[in-house]
This record gives C-alpha cells, sequence and structure tokens, in this order.
C-alpha cells in the first residue's frame, strides 16, 4: 500500500517533478526501511530536499505517520507499510537499512535484525543497488577498551536480556559483509552511538528522552544504578550527514558515527535541567541487566576517510528537541504507532 505517498498527484497544489538532485548527479531512487522511525524521518527529510525520490518501508512498530506527514504531497515520496522479515521487489538505487525494533523495551519481540537484513541485501543483490546498514555500538557490549574504535570486537554477552539486540546487529554486519565478499553487493556499515533529538520515541525508555519528558511533565528523572556509567550522545542531524557520506563515499566500513563528549546520567540530568527547568529533580532506580559502564567513540577513521564529524554539542541539540516534546506532551501524543 503506497497510496499516502502518491496523493500528491492528484491535487491542486503543484510540487516540482523528478528535478535534477545537484549539479552534474542525476536524482536517485532510495528505500529507506524504518523511514518512519525518528532517524529515518530525518534521513528522508535530507534525501528529499537534495532531489532524490524516496521510498520508506515501515510496519509503524515504533515508527509514526506523523513523523512523515509533511512529505505525503511530495510526488517523489511514497510509503509501503510492509515487515521487512518478509521479502518484497522494487527497483532502487540505494537502500538505507534502518528497520528494527531500536530500544530496550522494543527490541525483543522481532526477528527484524536477521530476517530483515536478509531480505535487503537479497533485494541488494538482485537489482545491483548498494545497501547501508545502520548498526550500533552495541555490538561493542560492555567494552573493554576506552574509547572504542572499529578494530574492537568487543565484549558481548550472547545470552543475556540484550543479546537479541546486540548479537542481531552482530549477525547483520556478518550477512551483510558475506553478500558484500560473497556476491559482489556494494555495502556500508555505520555503528550509530547513542542519538537524540526531534521525533524521539517518548515512550522507548532511551535516556534522554526520558529525562526531557519527564522535566516537561514535572516527573523527577529516573537516574538507573549510581548514575555514573557514562555515554556519548549525538544530536540527529550531525549522524544523518555521517549517514549519507559514508552512502556516498568510497568506504565499507564499519565507521563509528557519534559524538565523543561523554557524559555520565548525572551530568546528562543536570544539563536537562539547566535547558528546561532549574526545579527539576532526580529518583535513583534499579539499573537494568548488562548495561555498559561506559561508551565513547573514536571517530578518526571517519573523521579522516569521510570527512565527517558531529558539530552540535549537548547544551546545543537538546534546546533543539524541548518544543517536539513539550508540543507532542500536550497534545497527548504518547508516540505510539498509527
Ligand atoms: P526508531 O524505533 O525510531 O525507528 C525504527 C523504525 O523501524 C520504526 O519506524 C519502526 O516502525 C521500523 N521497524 C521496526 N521493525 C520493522 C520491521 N520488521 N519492518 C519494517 N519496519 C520496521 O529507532 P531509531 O532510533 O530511528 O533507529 C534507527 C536505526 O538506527 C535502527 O536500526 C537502530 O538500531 C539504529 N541505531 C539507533 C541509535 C539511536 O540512538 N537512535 C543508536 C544505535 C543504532
Ligand atoms: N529478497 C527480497 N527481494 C528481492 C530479492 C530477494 O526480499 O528483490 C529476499 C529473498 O526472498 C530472500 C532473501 O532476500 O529471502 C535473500 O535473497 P538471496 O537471493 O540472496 O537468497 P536466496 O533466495 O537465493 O536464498
Ligand atoms: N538510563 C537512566 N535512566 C533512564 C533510562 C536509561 O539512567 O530513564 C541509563 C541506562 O541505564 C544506561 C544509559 O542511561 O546506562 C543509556 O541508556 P539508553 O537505553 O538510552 O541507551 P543504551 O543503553 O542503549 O546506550
Amino acid at each position: 500500500d503506497s497510496s499516502s505517498g502518491s496523493s500528491g498527484f492528484f491535487s491542486k497544489r503543484t510540487f516540482p517533478g523528478r528535478v535534477p538532485a545537484g549539479i552534474g548527479r542525476k536524482s536517485l531512487r532510495i528505500v529507506v526501511t524504518g523511514g518512519a522511525g525518528f532517524v529515518g524521518s530525518h534521513l528522508v527529510d535530507k534525501l528529499i530536499s537534495r532531489g532524490d525520490e524516496v521510498i520508506v518501508i515501515d510496519n509503524f512498530f515504533t515508527g509514526r505517520k506523523e513523523n512523515l506527514v509533511h512529505m505525503f504531497r511530495n510526488p517523489r515520496f511514497e510509503l509501503i507499510r510492509h515487515d521487512v522479515v518478509e521479502p518484497i521487489l522494487l527497483e532502487v538505487d540505494q537502500i538505507y537499512h534502518l528497520a528494527c525494533p531500536a530500544s530496550p523495551v522494543h527490541y525483543k519481540y522481532n526477528p527484524t535484525n536477521v530476517m530483515g537484513t536478509l531480505n535487503m541485501l537479497g533485494l541488494a543483490k538482485r537489482v545491483g543497488a548498494r545497501f547501508l546498514l545502520t548498526s550500533t555500538s552495541e555490538v561493542y557490549g560492555d567494552p573493554l577498551e576506552h574509547p572504542q574504535k572499529e578494530t574492537y570486537w568487543g565484549n558481548v554477552n550472547p545470552i543475556g536480556e540484550r543479546s537479541c539486540y546486540d548479537e542481531g546487529k552482530r549477525t547483520a554486519e556478518t550477512l551483510t559483509m558475506d553478500y558484500h565478499r560473497g556476491a559482489d553487493v556494494e555495502v556500508r556499515i555505520a555503528r550509530i552511538f547513542n542519538t537524540y533529538g526531534p521525533r524521539m520515541c517518548l515512550d522507548d525508555g532511551r535516556v534522554v528522552s526520558n529525562f526531557v519528558a519527564q522535566v516537561i511533565r514535572k516527573q523527577p528523572m529516573t537516574v538507573y544504578g549510581d548514575g555514573k556509567q557514562t555515554r556519548s550522545f549525538q544530536y540527529v542531524s550531525d549522524l544523518v550527514d555521517g549517514l549519507v557520506a559514508l552512502m556516498e563515499g568510497e568506504h565499507v566500513g564499519p565507521f563509528n558515527l557519534g559524538n565523543p563528549g561523554e557524559f555520565t546520567m548525572l551530568e546528562l540530568a543536570e544539563v536537562v535541567k539547566e535547558t528546561i527547568d532549574s526545579s527539576a529533580t532526580i529518583e535513583f532506580k534499579p539499573n537494568t541487566a548488562d548495561d555498559p559502564h561506559k561508551r565513547k567513540p573514536d571517530i578518526s577513521k571517519a573523521r579522516e576517510l569521510l570527512n565527517w564529524e558531529p558539530r552540535i554539542s549537548l547544551r546545543e541539540g537538546l534546546p533543539l528537541m524541548v518544543n517536539d516534546f513539550r508540543n507532542r506532551i500536550l497534545n497527548g501524543d504518547e508516540g505510539k504507532g498509527l
């Protein structure tokens, strides 16, 4: 069902048709799986604005039509409700594969990382498309090397509660490299570190969205464990720039895409408090199993080979998501799929 995407053809409003995408480059047809999600929808905005045709495949497991509604009348945009665990036939130039239940409360439910990745690689092989996998810093597990370089093999519990996510992504990386070596598919692998910004799910339990939503609702911020564990938080537009640079570049990767600025959860709570409400409080809760103690990307490889680095610090980026969160919370939109 791609009807919502094509309705613009028959509307009275006028849109540019298939335009040349920049000087000297022909416009591409690009699939974004998971394009109705947080990162995917920002990527779609960028690809459409530079003149490409975009087909989103999403089953709305955690994604929302609202994230794409501004695209529905654009003739270069199509939305297909489909689960990537099932095969699909399309003719495309590039595949950005983001579909994945990406947070602890969701990712246990679904074999997307293995079956979905296999199908998208099969599609890439059949049509000769370039395939980009959005892997994760979780492949490093609870890292024994700090900061993490791409050469580090990780410290992952294969049978823990998080395993279907981190081992699922590790398997997805393996499949991607197998199709590259065995079937000559052009592939790219991004290892994404914690990312935040507007359109993040409100209810998926990630720390930045939890803290921001809690403070807007005048609830205490829930700090898990002693709050001394660290993460490095990247603003979504920096990630999208990195994904496009990787897809367009000549290197397979894997590449770490993240912001090396490292914060404890207590420090993050302090920045959220300064940004939104100086009367905000915190409350300690037990931590989840196998929670990595620290995480920080070494991004020298992406700097050197992709000429990419993040530009937006946590203090600059947080205010950019607060309005979006405030509006959604006031409108009672708790971020559930449609
Ligand atoms: P998200 O939950 O907002 O987006 C994921 C999208 O995939 C949703 O729209 C969901 O409906 C869709 N989806 C899930 N299963 C599907 C299936 N079987 N078929 C079709 N669609 C399906 O999450 P996000 O933060 O935008 O993450 C995007 C990608 O980036 C994921 O692959 C995730 O693992 C990776 N990543 C994100 C972060 C982060 O901090 N946001 C960090 C590391 C990796
Ligand atoms: N596939 C798909 N779309 C395509 C081509 C393949 O969804 O255009 C799926 C296919 O159904 C299979 C997977 O991708 O489940 C892997 O395909 P491949 O051709 O590599 O493997 P094979 O079908 O030979 O086992
Ligand atoms: N965390 C927290 N309070 C919350 C949610 C998460 O203190 O309300 C902590 C969590 O224990 C982890 C860190 O924040 O140490 C990052 O968690 P998240 O789920 O956002 O990302 P990931 O663990 O995948 O890096």
